[in-house]
């Protein structure tokens, strides 16, 4: 039987965690779990009710009524399930990233998902990314990667992705978007996010995408011993 491992892939938005991890995968046979998905679920609800994202208490008291479940499709893509319903595509508008930016920021919201996320990564192999997998879900994981690059080549990457999906925006705005969540989620109290101390840093400013994803492959074969 094949040895249950965990890769936990940490990183600021735009880094190209969910593209590379992906990629990895695919290439390693393994799961890959966005986390970051599951909270977009959790904002995209809160965002669908009308609630204030930063109003705490509001937040919390919608908990009991979420189920959220993911699985994976026909199409061999990671789907969010909200109540039943596929959310997929919704949690992906551009106004709901601040939305889960803001709820992952409340301890409750954490905690209930924890869990789960721990749960994927004990079922099978998983390369999982977020922004506090190797610090807080899988603090044991036998490979932490925490990938990086500056703001500007970040938003640089966000701003050409929306316009390949038709969602043209200043390229400012997208910037200073970027810097907004990135303050958010390395100054939370709850699971801020930081590089922990056994991740191996990869910076991909400079580096391709078959580079960036060539390091990685590197560093889960040594680590793994595959
Ligand atoms: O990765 P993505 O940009 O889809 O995540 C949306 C938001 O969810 C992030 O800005 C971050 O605040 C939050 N998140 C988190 N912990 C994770 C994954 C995402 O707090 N493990």
């Amino acid at each position: 039987m094949r040895k249950i491992y965990s890769v936990a892939v940490d990183g600021p938005s735009g880094a190209g965690k969910s593209t590379l991890s992906k990629a990895v995968a695919a290439e390693l046979g393994i799961v890959y779990v966005d986390t970051g998905a599951i909270y977009r679920t959790i904002g995209y609800y809160v965002f669908s009710k009308n609630i204030d994202p930063k109003d705490a208490a509001a937040v919390i008291a919608v908990l009991p009524q979420l189920e959220i479940e993911m699985r994976y499709a026909d199409d061999g893509l990671q789907h969010m399930y909200l109540n039943g319903q596929d959310v997929t595509k919704e949690i992906r508008l551009p106004q709901i990233s601040m939305y889960a930016s803001n709820v992952s920021a409340i301890p409750e919201v954490r905690t209930f998902l924890l869990e789960m996320q721990r749960e994927m990564a004990r079922r099978s192999c998983v390369i999982m990314d977020g922004r506090d997998i190797g610090t807080v879900v899988l603090p044991d994981a036998e490979v932490k990667i925490f990938l990086t690059a500056d703001v500007e080549v970040r938003a640089q990457r966000r701003w050409e992705e929306l316009r390949q999906r038709g969602t043209e925006r200043p390229y400012k705005e997208v910037l200073r978007e970027m810097e907004e969540r990135d303050f958010n989620d390395s100054h939370r109290a709850a699971a801020p996010l930081k590089q922990a101390d056994d991740a191996v840093l990869v910076e991909t400013s400079v580096l391709g995408f078959e580079e960036s994803k060539a390091k990685m492959l590197q560093v889960i074969r040594e680590k793994v011993g595959i």
